[in-house]
C-alpha cells in the first residue's frame, strides 16, 4: 500500500469512527461522551455491539448481522438437499435458486431477465430453465442473465444458458476482466460451470431496460472488484414496491483495510441510492442473507390484504444497510488490531 493509500485509509477510519460516536452517544445516554479518543470507539466490539443492537430481535436484520462473525477459512461445508422448488414472489419476481445459492426472473412486457446463473450447467438446466417451466414461464423469453459477479456459484450456469436460450451475459465491465484472468475449472470438475464467454458489459449507474421494465446497476466491490447491485421495480397486484438487490455480500475478499473501506463506501453509495428509490424489499443472491426461504414459506399462507413478507419497507431497508456498515467497519478495526499485535 502506498503512503497515499495509507492515510486516505486513516482519515476514513476517523471519520467513520466520528459517525460512530454519533450513533452510539444518541443510542444510548449511557456512552461516555464524544471528545474522547475516537479511535477507542472504532473497535470491532463497539461496532458488532451496533449491528447487533440495530438488529434487536428482527430474525431477517439478525441475518444480516451474522456477517459481523468471521468465517471459517476454507471451503463451505456442503448441504445435504441442495434442492428447491420455484415459487412466484411478486407479480413480476420468481424464485428460481437453491438452498446454496439463489436465481431470479424477472418477467417484462418483452421477456424475461435472469439474474444469476448457479453453480454450473446441471443447476441452471434443473433449477433455472426447469424452473421457470414448472411456473409456466417459457425459458426461450429469457433475454438477459445478469451475473452480478465473477464467483463460479454465480455465472456457472451462465454460458449454458446463453447457448440453450439464446440470452445475453451482462456482467460489468471490471468483472468480465476478472473472468478473462481466470482459470478455467479442471476437466471434469462437473460442480464448476465453464467460464463464459465475454457478453454485455455494464457500468456504474447504467440501467438495463426490457419492455416496460428497468432495472438499475451500480458497481458495488470489494467481495469482486466489479459486483453490481440492482435496484428493481416489483409489482403485487396494484401495488408498487422497489427492490435493493445486494450482489456481493461476503467478505471473502482479499484482507485489507482499504478493502473494507470500500464495502463500506459501496454500501453507502447504494443505500443512498435505495432511499431516494424508496427500496423496501431487500433482495440478495444467497438465501442465509435474506431469508428467502423463510419469506416464501410465508408467502404460502398469506391471506388476501396480508402484508407481503417480502416486503420490510424502507426503514429496514435503511437498517441492512447499517448492519453491513458496522460489520464492515468491524472486519477493518479487526485487521487493524491484528496489524497492530504483530
Ligand atoms: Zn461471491
Amino acid at each position: 500500500m502506498g503512503v497515499g493509500n495509507g492515510t486516505r485509509t486513516v482519515m476514513l477510519a476517523s471519520a467513520a469512527a466520528a459517525a460512530c460516536i454519533g450513533y452510539i452517544a444518541y443510542a444510548d445516554a449511557a456512552a461516555p461522551r464524544a471528545g474522547a479518543v475516537l479511535a477507542v470507539y472504532d473497535t470491532p466490539e463497539i461496532h458488532i455491539a451496533t449491528a447487533t443492537r440495530t438488529a434487536g430481535q428482527d430474525a431477517n436484520l439478525k441475518s444480516v448481522a451474522a456477517l459481523c462473525v468471521p468465517r471459517q477459512a476454507g471451503p463451505a461445508a456442503p448441504i445435504a438437499n441442495n434442492t428447491a422448488e420455484p415459487a412466484k414472489i411478486f407479480d413480476n419476481l420468481y424464485f428460481i435458486g437453491i438452498p446454496g445459492v439463489s436465481a431470479w426472473a424477472i418477467t417484462t412486457s418483452a421477456g424475461i431477465i435472469v439474474i444469476d446463473s448457479l453453480d454450473n450447467p446441471r443447476e441452471a438446466e434443473t433449477f433455472i430453465e426447469g424452473g421457470l417451466k414448472k411456473l409456466k414461464l417459457d425459458p426461450m423469453q429469457v433475454k438477459y442473465v445478469v451475473i452480478t459477479h465473477a464467483h463460479n456459484d454465480h455465472f456457472g450456469g451462465a454460458q449454458y444458458l446463453a447457448d440453450k436460450l439464446h440470452a445475453q451475459l451482462v456482467m460489468s465491465d471490471t468483472d468480465w476482466g476478472v473472468i478473462e484472468h481466470m482459470q478455467p475449472p479442471p476437466a471434469g470438475n462437473t460442480n464448476r460451470g465453464t467460464l463464459p464467454k465475454r457478453g454485455k458489459s455494464v457500468k456504474d449507474g447504467e440501467k438495463l431496460t426490457l419492455g416496460d421494465t428497468t432495472i438499475e446497476i451500480y458497481q458495488t466491490p470489494p467481495h469482486t472488484p466489479g459486483a453490481i447491485s440492482l435496484i428493481i421495480p416489483l409489482k403485487d397486484g396494484n401495488e408498487r414496491h422497489v427492490g435493493a438487490f445486494w450482489g456481493g455480500i461476503g467478505f471473502n475478499f482479499a484482507q485489507s483495510e482499504a478493502n473494507y473501506t470500500t464495502y463500506v463506501n459501496s454500501v453507502e453509495k447504494f443505500a443512498k441510492v435505495a432511499k431516494e428509490k424508496g427500496a423496501d424489499v431487500p433482495l440478495a443472491n444467497h438465501s442465509n442473507f435474506d431469508n428467502a426461504f423463510q419469506k416464501i414459506q410465508a408467502l404460502k399462507t398469506r391471506a388476501a390484504g396480508q402484508k407481503h413478507p417480502f416486503v420490510l419497507g424502507p426503514e429496514l431497508q435503511q437498517k441492512i444497510f447499517d448492519i453491513q456498515t458496522e460489520c464492515a467497519m468491524a472486519g477493518r478495526a479487526r485487521l487493524r488490531t491484528a496489524t497492530a499485535n504483530k
